[in-house]
């Protein structure tokens, strides 16, 4: 564990033996997980184990290890939003004029069977060395167009509070930095990570919304909704993020359920991506023409405050356009 992660609290599955002697896999898919995690990270955070009543479910699929996977489709590309060819320093994602990515760590507290980064992150961690991180700080502070810093990764919420705290008290004594972001798995992954000291850690100055990434109803559970709850209490603006996926929300009853369950848990939906072409991801895809159906059918169903923006990051760099 580098230094400056906290343990996951309670422990993660993280082996195909594991996951087959929990019940969460059939012994018969024990090698083919095995091969997959020859090559991708897995965890499955103890709290969201639980909610996983079938391989097949919505959380087994986003979450369990498939063979699947190790099947590249010609039209799947390792790095699909080109964020290494944008980074200038280390750790940095540089796209549009007014906000970059600072990725200080590339460790999650699970591992997302469809994730764009899912040949970067892992729990090897990638934690950004101080030197870096101090390049990134300078390379932020010399271009006063820069009005927001998005803390991503991996996940910024497993870093220790002190080290967290550390990062956006940096990040916020730039003058032209004006508001802050982190996108997080962890209200829904590991809600017993948000204690009194992230929540202190989490206290600044200046504007700091959080982009909370779930993709399903049931991953709003009582433990979930009350991280969220805590969050809120401390002033934080909370925004949804999900992808859309096959077999896990491409229906009109489970996103009109993800949308309401974001909303009772004060999330507002910010927005639902449309899967990138990462590896091994084909089985998730959904077409953007079945996506536009989804969301027009739920028009009139659905509050407005309900609706995300429906989004595609274009391949190779090329930013992101509403769908
Ligand atoms: C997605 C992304 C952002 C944030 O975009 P918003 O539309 O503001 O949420 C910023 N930089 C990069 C490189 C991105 O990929
Ligand atoms: S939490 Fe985010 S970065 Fe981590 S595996 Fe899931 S989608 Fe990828």
């Amino acid at each position: 564990m580098p230094d400056g992660i906290s343990p996951p609290k309670p422990r993660a599955l993280r082996r195909p033996g594991e996951l087959v002697a929990a019940g969460l896999l059939p012994p018969a898919s024990l090698a083919g997980a095995q091969a997959v995690a020859a090559r991708y990270a897995i965890a499955v955070p103890a709290a969201l184990a639980a909610r996983i009543e079938h391989p097949q479910d919505p959380l087994g699929l986003q979450f369990l290890p498939d063979p699947a996977e190790l099947v590249t489709a010609p039209h799947e590309l390792a790095d699909p939003v080109a964020d290494e060819a944008l980074s200038p320093v280390p750790g940095i994602v540089h796209r549009y004029p007014d906000r970059v990515l600072l990725k200080p760590l590339l460790a999650c507290p699970v591992y997302c069977r469809f994730c764009f980064r899912r040949e970067q992150v892992g729990p090897e961690g990638g934690v950004l060395a101080p030197a870096a991180l101090e390049a990134a700080y300078a390379y932020i502070a010399a271009r006063p167009a820069i009005r927001e810093v998005i803390l991503t990764g991996g996940d910024p919420l497993i870093l220790s509070p002190r080290r967290l705290g550390a990062i956006l008290a940096r990040l916020e004594a730039i003058p032209h930095v004006e508001w802050l972001r982190i996108h997080s798995r962890v209200p829904v992954a590991e809600p017993a990570l948000v204690g009194e000291g992230l929540l202190a850690a989490l206290v600044t100055e200046k504007p700091l919304y959080l982009a909370v990434h779930a993709n399903h109803a049931r991953e709003f559970g009582p433990e979930a909704n009350a991280a969220l709850r805590r969050l809120a209490g401390r002033g934080i603006p909370l925004l949804g993020q999900s992808v859309l996926l096959k077999g896990v929300n491409d229906s009109e009853a489970a996103l009109a359920d993800l949308f309401a369950a974001m909303l009772r848990a004060r999330v507002k939906p910010y927005y639902l991506h449309q899967l990138d072409p990462a590896p091994g991801t084909a089985r998730f895809h959904v077409p953007p023409e079945r996506g536009r159906e989804l969301l027009a059918n739920l028009r009139g169903r659905l509050s407005g405050t309900a609706f995300p923006i429906y989004i595609l990051d274009r391949p190779g760099g090329l930013g992101k356009i509403p769908l």
